[in-house]
Order: C-alpha cells, then structure tokens, then sequence
C-alpha cells in the first residue's frame, strides 16, 4: 500500500476506535504525520504494526478515589494511569490533578510521552496519570486524605521497574510526598526509586525546579548554534510567569539575551531595560500576586491587561504558559517583526498552522516533545541518583542536565537531516523518538 494511504488510514482507525478524545487525536495525527519517510525505508515497522501497537496503550486503568473532606462529607473523584510503552524502560510520566482531567487528556500526555522520553536515551518508557481532583482551596489535610486514598488503589500498578510517576499540574513536592507516604506504608518497602519530583531532603534531585525553564533555554541556545548565532544581544519574550517561564529567562539573562516581556493570566508586561527577574520571583512565587504589580516599582515598564504579548517585537519567542496561547495569526506577526526562533516550553502552546507558519518561513522551531524535555530529564536523573543512593550537587545535576538538551537536539538535528527535512525539529523529533521504540518493539517480539 502506498505509505501516505497507508499513515492516513491508520489515523482513521485510530480516531474511529477512540471516540471523544479530541486531544489524543491531535496528538497521534502529529507524529504519525512525520512518519511518511521512516515506514518507506522501514517496511519492517509498517508488517509489525508498529504505529498501530503504539497507539493501544499496554494498560488502562481507571479507579474510583473516594475521600472525606473537612466537612466530613464524602467525595468521589476518578483516577487514571495510562501505562502506554515499557519497550524502553519502566513507564514514566507525571500524575496531573485537575478537575479538567479526563481519559483523552491522559492518554494524549502519555503518548507524547513515549517519544519524548525515547528521545532522551536515559532508558525510560511512557505513561501518564492523575484525576479530577482539584487541589486549589483544599486544605492540606484534605489533600493528604485525597493522595492516600488515590494511591491504595495505584500502589499496585508502580514500582521503581515497573511504573514511576512523577509531579505535574497540580502535584508538586506536597502531593508526592503524601503519596510517597502511602505507598511506602502499604508495600513496606522504602523505595524512593517509585517517585520523582521528591523534596531534595529525602531523594528529590536539586535543579527539579529549574529543569523545563532551563532545559528549554539550553536547547534554543543549541539551536542558534546550527546558524552562528546565540542569545547573546538577543531581545526575546516568554509568555506565562509560572515555573517553566521564570526559569527560561533566568537562563537566557544568564546566556546575555535580554526578556522584555511575560505575561500571566490577566495580562502582559514590557520592559524595554530587560525584565527584573528577581521582582517577577518576588511577585509570583513569595507573594502569591499578579505581574501587573510590577510596574508599582518600575516606571519605565508597561502593563497591557488582557494584552497580546506576541505583538512585541522580538527575536526569540518562547510560549511557556498553556496550550493553544499562539495562533496562526500570532505566527505571521512574529515572522513580520522578524523572530528568528521558537520554542514550545509549555506543551502544546503552538496550533498545527502557527507551527506550519513558521517552518514555511524558516523560522527556527523546537517543539515542545524535545524544547520542554528538561523536566523529564532531570526526572530520569533523580533516578539515577536514587538507584546508587547517591545525592549530586546543583552545579553537576545542571551540567547533566545541559549535555543532555546538547544530545537531545542532536539527536532531532540529525534525524530531519538523515529523513530528508533539515532543520525540521517537528519530524526529527517524532523521527527520532519513534525510530527507538519501534527497534525496541521489533528486537522483543509481538507483545
Ligand atoms: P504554572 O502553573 O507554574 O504557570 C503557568 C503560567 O501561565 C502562569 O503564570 C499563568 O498565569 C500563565 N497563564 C495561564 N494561562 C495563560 C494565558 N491564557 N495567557 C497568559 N498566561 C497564562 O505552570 P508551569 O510553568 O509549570 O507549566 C506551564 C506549561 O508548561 C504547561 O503547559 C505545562 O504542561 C508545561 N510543562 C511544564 C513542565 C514543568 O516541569 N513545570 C514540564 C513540561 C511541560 P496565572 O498565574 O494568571 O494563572
């Protein structure tokens, strides 16, 4: 059969037979796109029904999480692990807790997963969880009852070499720990191996914080690199004021370019001087507010409530805030105020046309599945660390964490190029970390 009939029946079939998950869909439809080239030279994969097998997850499973609130009422809320791929290693992927959760956005989280963790090369497979539970105005009491009755039914399914769950929206240290504590008390075991994203005091790995703002700075600066250029005396905007945001324009002040826009929810601010990091800290991660509170203190910036941050003219752009915040629209103005790079520190932030755009102008693109990899990075170092029980230092974890964005963009780099696309980091990515799975796949026969 033709490849392309072949790629598009295949996402027929794969959307006939998974109704309603619109977002599993998309994602699904991303990679298997790029994957015209790699079933033309592999006609193994196409026999084995490699991209088929992929898109089943090895287990689904779905489990009633009841609890008692403060009120002593009874709650009931649903939990999700979706365990898709071990052919690489234990599945690995976080647990997000929102009440928004639902199967499709599991299962879109944890395919993407696969490959971005394939592409890593650190021997971990794919997987993702949570529930609709919203931990925002719960008590930390209600939350610890909320995580110890999620992980009685979850114990059974993890393991430091089986399945690692790890933080995401809405579970951070507070969560894992909870959870952590649960499991270690049911399986008698101490095995923090079954976690990552612990405090740094009992397991957790330094640099966690700053691993997906760093790592995605890491991987823009290798980028620039393919054509001589780098941060330094660039003028960039990141949007969001959140975790990975701060810590992309900590790396890039750091790397001599200059941030003069972010933004949250409300609104955007713009600092023609370069943005005061430490005020933004100050702001949002020990005062809780809102970045319009930063011009209070400085003047010569401006805050546009509701405003459109991609309008401001910059070299570098990095989307760090949510999914689906730049259109196509938002692509052009970028491409006319001549942006040289993009990069997806969020996931999803880009629509399939904003991300067509800018390949057709040339515009340096990294896509979320490599540019946002940081955090699963330092995730697979925290294993690491675990396994020979040792603790690294923040110096060391940063530079393990460096070389490895270094290798990762390698890896993207060179598949486009190998398949026919260079300078495509859309196709290397999905290339590169499909290409890992489906040997894997091939090597340990059908399963
Ligand atoms: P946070 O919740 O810490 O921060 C999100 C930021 O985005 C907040 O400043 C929020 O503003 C802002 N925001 C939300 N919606 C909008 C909007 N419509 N317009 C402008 N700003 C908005 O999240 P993270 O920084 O941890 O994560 C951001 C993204 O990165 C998510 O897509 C996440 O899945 C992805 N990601 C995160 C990783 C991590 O390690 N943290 C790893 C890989 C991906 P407000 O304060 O007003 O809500």
């Amino acid at each position: 059969m033709d490849t392309q009939v072949n790629i598009e029946s295949i996402s027929e079939e794969i959307v006939e037979k998974n109704p309603g998950e619109p977002e599993f869909h998309q994602a699904v439809r991303e990679v298997v796109n790029s994957l015209g080239p790699v079933l033309d030279k592999h006609p193994e994969f196409v026999k084995e029904k490699i991209i088929q097998r992929l898109c089943e997850p090895d287990r689904q499973i779905l489990f009633r999480v009841p609890w008692q609130d403060d009120e002593g009422e009874v709650q009931v809320n649903r939990g999700f692990r979706v365990e898709f791929s071990n052919a690489l290693g234990p599945y690995k992927g976080g647990l997000r807790f929102h009440p928004s959760v639902y199967l499709g956005t599991v299962k879109f989280l944890g395919f993407e997963q696969i490959f971005k963790n394939s592409l890593l090369d650190l021997g971990i497979g794919g997987g993702k969880g949570g529930a609709d539970f919203d931990p925002k105005g719960k008590s930390d009491h209600e939350v610890m009852r909320f995580c110890q009755s999620f992980m009685t039914e979850l114990y059974r399914h993890i393991g430091e070499n089986t399945d690692v769950p790890a933080g995401d929206t809405g579970v951070g240290p507070r969560e894992i720990g909870y959870m952590f504590g649960q499991y270690k008390r049911i399986t008698n075991k101490y095995e923090t191996g079954t976690f990552t994203g612990k405090e740094v005091a009992w397991g957790g790995s330094p640099v966690r914080f700053e691993a997906t703002g760093y790592g995605c700075a890491y991987f823009v600066q290798e980028m620039l690199g393919t054509f001589d250029e780098s941060f330094e005396g660039k003028t960039c905007v990141v949007s969001g004021s959140g975790n990975v945001a701060l810590y992309a324009i900590e790396k890039i002040h750091e790397f001599g370019g200059k941030v003069v826009a972010c933004s949250d929810s409300g609104g955007v601010i713009r600092d023609d001087n370069g943005l005061d990091l430490e005020k933004i800290k100050q702001i949002k991660e020990v005062e809780r507010g809102r970045i319009s509170e930063y011009t209070d203190s400085h003047e010569d910036a401006s805050y546009e409530e509701g405003g459109n941050i991609w309008e401001i003219p910059c070299d570098v752009a990095l989307p760090c805030a949510t999914q689906n915040e730049l259109q196509e629209s938002d692509a052009g103005t970028l491409i006319e105020n001549g942006c040289i790079a993009v990069a997806e520190g969020a996931n999803m932030p880009c629509s399939p046309e904003a991300i067509q755009a800018f390949l057709e102008a040339n515009v340096a693109f990294g896509p979320g599945k490599a540019a946002n990899a940081g955090g699963v990075a330092i995730s697979a170092l925290e294993m690491q660390q675990n396994a020979g029980r040792q603790s690294w230092s923040f110096e060391y974890t940063d530079q393990q964490l460096r070389e490895t964005m270094q290798k990762l963009h390698a890896t993207c780099r060179d598949a486009a190029e190998e398949y026919g696309v260079p300078g495509n980091y859309v196709s290397g990515a999905n290339i590169a970390g499909f290409i890992k799975v489906a040997r894997a796949l091939v090597a340990q026969g059908l399963t």
